[in-house]
């Protein structure tokens, strides 16, 4: 019995940030000063002061800047906004990002669309959806461009490749599809309402899973030499005598990895590849405000 490979999204986030890192230092060289992220946080949600503790720490580590806004959950519709506004027309900060979900008072969309597109390093302003949508140099979200680059690594050109999409949310699904769109791969979008999701799944050369559904994706529906992009991340009670909790993905890599080409654990697939990008997204807007090449 072959078995596939895992792909390492650890070795390729870590590899990522090295390059970002020499970028953020040729950056700072020419323009005297570094790349700066903002990243606001409301309310105290665990999981969130998590992600933007790590994000602060890693954006350090590849030797930008970065600021941190904590408000507290009650802060109001306008006052967050005149936040996004000082961020807006600080010349320091290069991308803003702000930690969703926002407690439920607060209009996301309004939220996001108040962020200036050219500091959107999220890439979920309507003006970077639409020019990724048209094929124009866009921001583009963190996770799905992760996902792309992990597929570029393992298989080279995608042209021609049959990719089915599980998932149509804005932040990971629908970007994800233009992205293997835009790379001449024919693109399936399945989601809640599609029929017989396993014949779906069957036809495809590339399976990106972002369902948010503990191992939904059975071994079975993927066809032999596919590759396998596991985005989900679930956390489920543990089979062992501990009791501890554990997080497993949409796919049940278990009973996939013996005829798949390659698949993402997770952990150690997708997960770390976010932050990496969203660094890379920041010297991107960096660069592209100062008007210089991105270094390579
Ligand atoms: P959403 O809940 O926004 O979207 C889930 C999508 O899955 C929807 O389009 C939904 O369809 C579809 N879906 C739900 N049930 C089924 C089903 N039975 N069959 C087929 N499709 C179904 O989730 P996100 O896109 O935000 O996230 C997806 C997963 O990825 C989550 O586990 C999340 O934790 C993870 N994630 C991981 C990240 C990382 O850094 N690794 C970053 C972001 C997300 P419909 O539209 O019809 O309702």
């Amino acid at each position: 019995m072959t078995i596939g490979k895992l792909i390492d999204g650890k070795a390729f986030a870590s590899g990522l940030r090295e390059q970002v890192a020499e970028g953020v230092a040729a950056f700072a060289a020419a323009q005297g000063r570094k790349p700066g992220l903002a990243v606001v946080l409301v309310g105290e949600d665990p999981a969130s002061s998590v992600y933007v503790r790590n994000k602060g720490k890693m954006t350090l580590a590849v030797g930008m800047e970065s600021f941190e806004y904590k408000r507290p959950a009650t802060i109001g519709q306008d006052e967050l906004l005149e936040l996004i506004e000082e961020l807006n027309g600080d010349p320091r900060v290069d991308g803003i990002l702000v930690q969703l979900p926002l407690p439920k008072h607060l209009d996301e969309q309004a939220v996001i669309a108040a962020i200036n597109p050219e500091k959107d390093v999220d890439g979920f302003h309507v003006v970077n959806s639409g020019r990724l949508a048209v094929g124009l140099p866009a921001l583009v979200p963190c996770t799905p461009l992760g996902c792309l680059m992990l597929l570029k690594d393992e298989l080279g050109d995608l042209s021609g490749l049959e990719a089915v999409v599980i998932g149509r949310s804005n932040i990971v699904g629908k970007p994800m599809a233009q992205l293997l769109l835009a790379e001449n791969c024919t693109v399936t979008m399945a989601h809640s309402r599609t029929r017989d999701l396993a014949s779906v799944v069957h036809r495809a050369d590339i399976v990106v899973a972002a369902v948010g559904r503990p191992e939904m994706v059975k071994g079975e529906w993927i066809r032999p030499g596919a590759t396998v992009i596991d985005v989900g991340i679930n956390r489920v009670p543990s089979t062992d005598e501990e009791g501890k909790s554990r997080i497993v993905g949409d796919v049940a890599t278990s009973e996939a990895i013996s005829h798949v080409n390659a698949i993402t654990p997770v952990p150690g697939g997708v997960g770390p590849m976010t932050i990496a990008v969203l660094l890379r997204n920041t010297l991107v807007a960096a660069c592209a405000r100062a008007g210089i090449e991105v270094p390579e």
